[in-house]
């Protein structure tokens, strides 16, 4: 192999000269991510070693080496991990596949403003090895990859190109050599290849990493982390700090996490638990293939990265550690879905965590608010998901609501202000909350001061399907069905006056279901408009109009759903089209009102129109009588 120059990606090259260029004040952080990633790849090694025991060569120690040359202006960071092969040299560094990074430079084009808030960008999205460019001119990094004879070296300026080329390498690992800026007061650049700026800075950032961080002085090799597991450790004598030190080294997230929540099972099954709930979404959360798990240890040893099994899916946005004495050093990941004991720790997390959030939500409502913006989704998922918590999950869910508009709220809130005589909680879902909270389906509600749930999540639909009921409470779909709202006696007098205008109105029903027989099963009166004309409603068992056009985007041409069409009969073109109907039975202009109504009533609650041509051209029809008509 012959040294090859290659081009960063276009985004490296962006984030590298933002990184270059930028301000940003804590720079030290690059000190971080390279032992971060050091101890990443002394971690993979040892899980490999698991079944493949030849990599690891004895009487070798698993560590981490800092070499400074105060003359040369160099830092260097060997670790004896995994390595790297050529091509993965390539695909991790050089590209960026991370969801963080790829935002980061979009989130950067749009910048405008000044280096303060590109500081800010990179401080909340962290790009891992490239900080290493925010400190050095030049960073050269020579790796074996673990069951490969031969060694790689890649260097680069940070300019916009790298080169690879064949090196040599005594045993497996990789060493990263900074050549360092000078050091500059005004750009907050310490100076780097200091013992002393060095160990405070592995002190503050990595004191728990689980391997020796060795300082090689002229005098002597000097530990400077205690690699003692946070979770160990008395949570009275670690700092938020340091907990949040600990929470980026595992989730590569640059952000201090939300909460942490920490368990110490004794009993039958003994682990421990370090768990922390992050303060965003990574953006791939919801997306199928969504990295989730925990890092599952055995008696401190790390045995995997992301461990699934440990949470359900809907939980998938935890982040931690288990640390656990009672599983085997060599457990497999067949072995993991079987495990009864997995099985017994999982249930503990679950309910620990279940617990916490519920604890949040009662004493820190802004905290849960934070908690709920990205995750609430996700835990929605629960409730489908986990028959068994159901209730405990249900108790966490929030959602916005007529009430107030601007506000969330829980169904145990709901409740407490439902109205004497309300016997349902209503809800009504759609695409949007602007869509919803404007549908016709909402008027009588809004009339008779019924609080509606608005139900904008796509997620929102299977949970309806499943949750028909809380608190004794039927979950009522406030576009399913006949409605009748209000005390016993309101709805027996609105009964009463429903029949006796129906005898009235039977003309124009009949006339309009015959017109519309195709598309609607019914044409009735409505008792839930007060200012449209008309609406669509759903059977009782009918799928929602949002969830019928998901089908038919999967499906293609699925017959279209027979729904209700209710018309208002206090709205005056209801009433002008019965008087029509009275002098003249036979009428041609209530065929052509039936389709501009269907069609209204669609638009009108954010369904799409299947034959929007036609529905134009009885428009226009419409407005040119209109403007014929004397003024
Ligand atoms: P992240 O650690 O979040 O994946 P980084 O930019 O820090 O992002 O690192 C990119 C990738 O480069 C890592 O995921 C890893 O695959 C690889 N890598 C970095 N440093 C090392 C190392 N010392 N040994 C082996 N692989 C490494
Ligand atoms: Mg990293």
């Amino acid at each position: 192999m012959a040294k090859e120059t290659h081009q960063f990606q276009t985004e490296v090259k962006q984030l590298l000269d933002l990184m270059i260029h930028s301000l940003y004040s804590h720079k030290d952080v690059f000190l971080r991510e390279l032992i971060s990633n050091a101890s990443d790849a002394l971690d993979r090694l040892r899980f490999e070693a698991l079944t493949k025991p030849e990599l690891l060569t004895e009487g070798s120690l698993l560590q981490i080496r800092l070499e400074l040359d105060a003359e040369a202006k160099t830092l260097t960071i060997h670790d004896n991990g995994i390595g790297m092969s050529r091509k993965e040299l390539i695909d991790n560094i050089g590209t960026i596949a991370k969801s963080g990074s790829a935002e980061l430079v979009k989130k950067m084009k749009k910048t405008t403003s000044g280096d303060a808030e590109i500081g800010e960008l990179i401080g909340q999205f962290g790009v891992g090895f490239y900080s290493s460019f925010m400190v050095s001119e030049k960073v050269v990094l020579v790796t074996r990859r673990a069951g490969k004879k031969s060694a790689i070296r890649w260097e680069s300026g940070g300019k916009g190109d790298y080169t690879i080329d064949r090196a040599e390498r005594d045993s497996i690992g990789t060493t990263i050599t900074l050549h360092l800026l000078p050091a500059d007061e005004e750009q907050a650049v310490e100076d780097f290849a200091d013992e002393h700026v060095v160990t405070t800075i592995v002190h503050r950032y990595s004191d728990f990493i689980a391997y020796p961080i060795v300082l090689k002085t002229k005098d002597e090799d000097k530990t400077l982390n205690s690699m003692k597991p946070i979770w160990e450790r008395p949570a009275s004598e670690v700092t938020d700090d340091e907990y949040a030190e600990f929470y980026k080294h595992i989730s590569h997230d640059w952000r201090a996490p939300l909460e942490r929540i920490l368990q110490r099972a004794e009993g039958t099954i003994e682990y421990r638990a370090l768990l922390f709930i992050p303060s965003e979404a990574p953006t791939d959360l919801y997306y199928v293939g969504a990295e989730a798990g925990l890092r599952l240890y055995v008696k401190r040893v790390s045995i995997m990265e992301r461990c699934e099994e440990l949470l359900p899916r809907y939980l998938r946005f935890v982040r931690g550690v288990v640390d656990s004495s009672d599983l085997p050093l060599n457990v497999s990941r067949e072995m993991l879905q079987h495990d009864r004991q997995i099985r017994q720790i999982r249930k503990g997390l679950l309910k620990k965590i279940l617990d916490a959030l519920k604890k949040m939500k009662s004493d820190d409502e802004e905290k849960y608010l934070k908690f709920w913006a990205p995750f609430g989704r996700s835990l929605k998922e629960g409730v489908s998901e986990d028959s068994e918590n159901r209730d405990k999950v249900t108790e966490l869910l929030m959602f916005s609501s007529s009430a107030d508009s601007g506000k969330l709220t829980s169904l145990a809130d709901y409740v407490s202000r439902m109205k004497e005589g309300q016997d349902k909680i209503y809800y009504l879902t759609g695409d949007s909350q602007d869509v919803v909270e404007s549908s016709p389906h909402l008027e009588a509600f809004r009339e008779k001061g019924v609080e509606v749930l608005y139900l904008t999540d796509a997620v929102d639909e299977l949970l309806v399907d499943v949750l028909t009921e809380y608190d004794g409470k039927k979950l009522q779909s406030a576009g399913k069905g006949a409605l009748d709202l209000g005390t016993e006696e309101e709805k027996k007098e609105q009964k009463n006056e429903l029949d006796e205008k129906g005898k009235a109105f039977e003309t124009l029903l009949a006339r309009t279901q015959e017109a519309l027989s195709e598309r609607v099963k019914e044409v009735r009166l409505s008792t839930r408009l007060t200012t449209s004309p008309a609406c669509l409603v759903s059977g009782e068992g009918d799928v929602s109009p949002r969830v019928e056009k998901w089908l038919r985007q999967q499906q293609g041409d699925m017959p279209i759903q027979q729904r209700i069409l209710e018309l208002n009969p206090s709205h005056e073109i209801v009433t002008r089209l019965k008087a029509k109907l009275d002098v003249q039975e036979s009428s041609e202009t209530v065929l052509e009102y039936a389709e501009l109504l269907y069609g209204y009533a669609l638009l009108a609650e954010g369904s799409d129109i299947a034959d929007p041509a036609d529905f134009a051209r009885r428009f226009a029809a419409l407005m040119e009588r209109g403007l014929n008509a004397p003024d």
